[in-house]
């Protein structure tokens, strides 16, 4: 009679110890050295550096084993997140690639940047990040599949070589499952791309950005099919399958004896919905679902534990961050702020010397804001605009003629409107979206515009966006 009792804990035990030796395996094929708040201090001082920031397009964060998902979507940004910063409150500027990706550059919110249609550039009065880090010394590469961050949009400035990979043979078993988004090539290309430039890039620093798209059209192969038959289940996989392919950058750094002199930054644009407020995919609406990713990074040092920033971030802030921590000066005006001190605090704690962390303060209030021109693929057209206003206690989200309020705590999927039951706050919020839409660009030049040509409004097509018809 024991036998039954006893096998389930057997095997219980057995995949503990299996759970805990694969960690261990990651971590020895870790080789950074183990950091502290002394060594965070220090990376501004330190001038062989790199930075490698990987955008991973259309990830929501709530996918991640690092932000709580059941399934083992992620093993490998986990451990980043295990041995590094993550930013739990985080949300993108807009569910719009191009859109999102503008403020993300410029630490600007999108009014500002003023990039909301398809035929908007970013001004080249803006200084972006691969500028700055020129300037610095850097070798600046950007290898993006994304046509919307395409050069003409104003995203290759700053960037010796803006390019896409060349397409490589691509893993067995490899098939795309969004049915209407097909891109040549995989996010395998990518570090193909990334192996060819360390090994030419002698010892100079180096910025490389590497925008990966195999989660936007839902790729994987034999080894990442895991999760079953659905559309959600195919979205999963995608993760699993990019999950490898970071893993894969990851691993040239090890390879090159560059991990420990590397800073990695990973982030995303934006989520995917799945019906939730009747919506599937991206650039519709700015629910949850689609603006909360995820944002982590990753030391030239190993932290142990990792920690966690539960001061509310948005991709504003990213830029600002990096730029504090490695000692860099913007003058640039931004909409983003450094959370460079909130880093360091929880360091000082998670280091037993809370003398150094000072007494523990609620964060400020803070409001963050995404945006999205819902008609942003008709040009022709009077935009139509939708705004996410988020404070501490609320989610207001702004549309003509319309509001909607949610209790971010109580319900965080953001079901149960509040605006009838709250009109104070919800006319107060409203005002402050108002007084946002109200503002201009900053850029004294205006908005740059580019006309698409008919070769890129059949690559756009081919991305899965409808560029005719207004949907
Ligand atoms: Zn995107």
């Amino acid at each position: 009679m024991r036998r039954p009792v006893l096998l389930p804990h057997l095997i219980v035990a057995a995949l503990m110890v299996a759970a805990f030796l694969a960690t261990q395996m990651r971590l020895d094929g870790d080789s950074r050295p183990r950091g502290d708040l002394e060594d965070l201090a220090a990376l501004a001082a330190r001038d062989d550096l790199n930075v490698l920031f990987v955008l991973v397009d259309t990830l929501r964060a709530d996918h991640l084993g690092a932000y709580g998902y059941a399934r083992p979507t992620s093993p490998r940004i986990d451990a980043l997140a295990e041995t590094g910063i993550r930013f739990e409150d985080h949300l993108a500027q807009s569910s719009w690639t191009k859109t999102s990706m503008s403020s993300i550059w410029t630490s600007l919110y999108p009014q500002h940047v003023g990039v909301l249609r398809s035929t908007d550039v970013i001004s080249p009065e803006a200084d972006l990040p691969a500028e700055t880090l020129r300037r610095a010394g850097f070798r600046t590469v950007g290898l993006w599949r994304n046509g919307w961050v395409a050069p003409n949009f104003g995203f290759g400035q700053g960037f010796e070589s803006y390019v896409t990979p060349r397409p490589g043979r691509p893993p067995e078993g490899f098939r795309r499952e969004n049915p209407g988004f097909r891109l040549v090539g995989n996010d395998f290309d990518i570090v193909t791309s990334f192996d060819e430039l360390l090994r030419t890039s002698g010892d100079g620093r180096w910025f490389v950005y590497a925008h990966m798209m195999d989660v936007h059209q839902y790729a994987t192969d034999e080894e990442s099919a895991l999760f079953g038959p659905t559309y959600l289940d195919a979205y999963d996989n995608a993760i699993h399958f990019t999950d490898r392919a970071v893993d894969a950058l990851l691993d040239l750094l090890e390879a090159r004896d560059l991990r420990d002199r590397t800073l990695v930054v990973l982030a995303s644009d934006h989520g995917e919905a799945f019906g939730e407020h009747g919506f599937e995919g991206h650039a519709r609406d700015l629910h949850a679902e689609v603006t909360r990713t995820p944002w982590i990074l990753s030391l030239p040092f190993r932290l142990d534990p990792g920690i966690v920033i539960d001061a509310p971030s948005e991709n504003v802030d990213v830029w600002p961050t990096v730029f504090d921590l490695l000692g860099i000066e913007l003058d640039a005006p931004i909409d983003g702020r450094s959370l460079a001190p909130e880093i360091r605090t929880a360091l000082a704690r998670a280091g037993g010397a809370p003398e150094d962390a000072g007494p523990r303060a609620p964060h400020p209030p803070r409001t963050r804001i995404a945006h999205l021109d819902r008609h942003w693929a008709r040009a022709e057209v009077a935009p139509l605009h939708a705004v996410a206003l988020t404070t501490d206690r609320h989610r207001l989200f702004y549309y003509p003629g319309r509001t909607d309020l949610y209790d971010r705590e109580r319900d965080p999927a953001e079901r149960a409107n509040l605006a009838e039951r709250d009109p104070e706050t919800a006319a107060a919020l409203r005002q402050t979206v108002e007084d946002y839409l109200a503002s201009e660009p900053v850029w004294s030049g205006g908005v740059p515009q580019v006309e698409l040509d008919d070769m890129q409004l059949g690559q756009l097509r081919a991305l899965g966006y409808v560029v005719e018809g207004g949907r």
